[in-house]
């Protein structure tokens, strides 16, 4: 549009009624994030542009598909956008988005994170699945430097489920056991003081059930710090690294000024208090909510790159 255009077009935006200014701005609204959306998704694939059929990095544009850049690989000739053989590939209303992943972070339920997107409440609960699915498989491969490993407890919830294998108990409910137990889901979480980041839902605390999570995790060099919990005794041995437990029973927090679990301890508090916002999650989806939280830590509110918040409450 030229300049004159443009300048007679704002004009006669005045001459609009109330309805019809809000009816445009909400329209302005919806274009300029769906065009966030899009723009983040591209440059997702522009830092590493390879095809997601064979690997290769020789590739050539090719129209567009959904609003996405479609290329071509030179390779395999098949085509594909940013998002092909991702959880988000083929979802409708890209507008939404960035409203869902903030409504998702606020901890909506899947009926108010629908009504705040306008989209049907299965189109929500579908999104909820998907939307969680991708950052729940994104974790750590490798500690290095002194790692930091505890366990945490999360009350078991039986949320969605029809049949409860135990009696209803009120929300938001303590565990009638301290300790592991059939009602406590065990979560370890390691991490470095890079930051590396990596949790496992275990089935017990013990060193049989922590050693094949940790074995892979901690590289050869690693200083693992833990408390005196003789589980992790046993893995440090086993795994020939160094082992720093700290007594936290007897008033022992750091040893040497640089060996504790603070960080890691600090995570879990962090992890917990965010996780209360949902009312309880259920026991299958407690992965895709620790790596969501994970990622949040890793890129803060960089992945909501939102200029408001839904302004939806929970
Ligand atoms: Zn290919």
């Amino acid at each position: 549009m030229k300049a004159l255009d443009f300048k007679t077009w704002l004009e006669q935006l005045n001459a609009l009624n109330r309805g019809q200014k809000d009816r445009l701005r909400h329209t302005l609204d919806r274009r300029e994030s769906a065009e966030e959306v899009i723009r983040m998704i591209e440059h997702s694939l522009q830092e590493k542009p390879l095809c997601p059929y064979c690997g290769n990095t020789q590739l050539q544009r090719w129209g567009t598909s959904c609003a996405l850049q479609r290329y071509r690989c030179r390779q395999c000739r098949h085509t594909f956008n940013a998002l092909t053989h991702t959880p988000l590939a083929r979802l409708r209303h890209k507008d939404q988005w960035l409203t869902y992943t903030r409504a998702l972070i606020d901890g909506l339920s899947v009926r108010k994170a629908a009504h705040c997107c306008g989209v049907a409440k299965n189109t929500s609960f579908k999104w909820r699945h998907r939307f969680l699915q991708s950052p729940a498989q994104q974790k750590a491969q490798k500690m290095q430097g002194i790692a930091e490993a505890d366990e945490t407890f999360f009350l078991e919830s039986f949320k969605g489920k029809r049949h409860l294998p135990r009696k209803a108990r009120k929300r938001g409910g303590k565990a009638a056991k301290r300790g592991t137990s059939a009602e406590q889901i065990a979560v370890l979480v390691v991490r470095d003081r890079d930051g590396a980041t990596a949790d496992f839902r275990l089935t017990g605390v013990s060193a049989k059930e922590m050693e094949p999570a940790l074995g892979p995790l901690l590289a050869t060099d690693v200083i693992l710090c833990t408390d005196g919990a003789a589980a992790y005794t046993v893995i440090a041995r086993n795994l020939h690294i160094e082992h720093r437990p700290v007594n936290i029973s007897q008033g022992v927090h750091v040893v040497r000024g640089a060996y504790h679990i603070q960080n890691v301890n600090a995570y879990d508090s962090r992890l917990k208090e965010w996780l209360a916002r949902f009312h309880g999650v259920a026991t299958d989806t407690l992965e895709s909510y620790l790596g969501w939280r994970r990622m949040l830590e890793r890129f803060g509110l960089k992945v909501l790159p939102l200029k408001t918040s839904t302004g939806c409450t929970s």
